[in-house]
């Protein structure tokens, strides 16, 4: 395929100090690229709050109060419009906050934070009440832990302090801080139920969105495999007491949940195996990853069977989506490394060359694997801010931007197409299902007669 520009050419920047986070692909330049380091200050970044990012992996517990300690900006970081879907209560879709201040960061927030607990324990009668702390929190000091143990005593509910303050690292930070409190609560009562179901897995760093978790627990239960608990995507409290049960953990969202299989592989000797479900290809590795993994030839005739049909009734419909798009261009941003290395090959199985690829918390290893796989002259980034993506958007002629709903505007601005990958949809892209649902989602998008009436800056038009 044809190239973008020179290998080794330096890309245009905006912000100097962000030089080394922005490389050509070009040999193996990407091994040097700086990632999984805190933000650049000044820089409009996505991954600069620790808070967040154990909120998005605590929040699909859907049987939980999540009350934010802290003024109430941070809890209007709110989860109610994720696509995250419950098959039960509703509670989780609730922001709390103790809503902090001026006089109570003088004074302390503890009294406020304690009535807070009792008032929605009393109201909601939850499983567990999750506290996480924010970057005030940080500073005034509260004993998050403290409150939180008398409240829990008070009220005989588990109350559990996240320990998130905000400006205390990054987005990873806030991943680790929230699988240490899963795997607090995970803690067997009884050695015995470790690896106590030979045929069971646990599915970590799916979140449910728009019901891909129970895309996925279909798939499985054909190949004759039990989906024993998923963190965290439909998760009640009580699940999570389970965990410790199955043979094998999959993990899809690695930079949030690779933390916390390491552990439960030290810990418990339960092994994990990485995969991913987005894309056609992906999934069909994915399914016999498994397989594999379980050792069990009932299984592996199973999945075999599975991808057959499978793959016998989306073919013609993806056959007719590439006649569409092949030779179009796309940018991807997205959060973390395992879902942009998919879109790599899904785009691929389209016809699409990537010409601009980035993510907010990709790791070392996994931009590594991106440089291996996209054409010399894609632009890597790491962190990015729309500035850079908006230039390189227009630099290399993407027709389309694969983003999450922070990007949309970038894409629109400039005239090109948009796909939201994020926790904001309502629509499932994994699986063999959701592979057919992003090959028409590209394709109606870059082939609407919109763009015929929009100015496309810095390109030309869409074919
Ligand atoms: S915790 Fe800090 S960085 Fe995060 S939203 Fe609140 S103020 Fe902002």
């Amino acid at each position: 395929m044809k190239t973008n520009r020179l290998p080794q050419e330096a890309p245009k920047i905006f912000i100097e100090e962000r030089k080394r986070s922005v490389l050509v692909k070009g040999g193996d330049n990407a091994a040097a690229l700086n990632c999984d380091e805190d933000s650049l200050a000044g820089s409009v970044s996505q991954r600069a709050c620790v808070y967040c990012g154990a909120r998005v992996v605590l929040n699909p517990i859907t049987d939980a109060v999540h009350l934010v300690h802290g003024p109430v900006g941070c809890a209007s970081f709110t989860m109610d419009i994720r696509g995250s879907l419950s098959s039960g209560t509703e509670l989780y879709r609730n922001s709390f906050s103790t809503d902090l201040s001026e006089e109570d960061v003088i004074f302390g927030g503890e009294k406020k934070l304690a009535a807070a607990i009792d008032l929605l324990v009393a109201r909601h009668h939850p499983k567990v009440v999750f506290v996480y702390s924010t970057c005030i929190i940080g500073v005034i000091g509260d004993d998050l832990q403290a409150v939180c143990k008398a409240a829990s005593q008070r009220n005989n509910v588990d109350v559990i302090a996240v320990e998130s303050s905000g400006f205390m690292g990054n987005k990873a930070a806030g991943y680790r801080a929230a699988c240490n409190v899963l795997l607090k609560a995970m803690e067997p009562q009884d050695g015995s139920l470790v690896k106590s179901k030979p045929k069971a897995i646990n599915f970590f760093g799916e979140f449910n969105v728009a019901g891909e978790r129970w895309i996925v627990h279909n798939y499985l239960e054909q190949m004759g495999v039990e989906l024993n608990v998923v963190l965290t995507g439909d998760a009640r409290y009580e699940d999570l007491k389970r965990t410790t049960h199955a043979a094998l953990n999959i993990v899809q969202c690695a930079g949030s949940m690779n933390y916390l299989a390491n552990k439960m592989q030290e810990l418990y000797d339960i092994p994990f195996i990485q995969i991913s479900f987005v894309g056609v290809g992906d999934t069909v590795d994915t399914l016999r990853k498994i397989a594999e993994a379980l050792a069990d030839p009932d299984i592996t005739a199973k999945t075999e069977a599975l991808i057959e049909r499978e793959l016998a009734g989306i073919t013609p419909a993806l056959e007719q989506y590439r006649k569409r798009l092949t030779g179009k261009k796309a940018a991807v941003y997205v959060g973390g490394g395992f879902k942009a290395i998919s879109l790599i090959r899904q785009f691929k199985e389209l016809g699409i060359e990537i010409v601009v690829i980035g993510t907010q918390t990709g790791m070392k290893e996994e931009y590594q694997r991106m440089a291996t796989l996209v054409n010399d002259g894609t632009v890597i980034l790491d962190d990015t801010n729309p500035a850079e993506l908006t230039g390189f958007m227009m630099e290399l002629q993407a027709d389309l931007l694969v983003g999450g709903t922070k990007e949309r505007g970038i894409a629109y601005k400039i005239g090109r197409g948009f796909i939201d990958h994020n926790h904001a949809r309502q629509h499932a892209l994994i699986g063999f299902e959701g592979a057919i649902n992003f090959a028409k989602e590209v394709a109606d998008t870059i082939c609407s007669p919109v763009w015929k009436y929009i100015p496309q800056i810095g390109g030309e038009k869409h074919g």
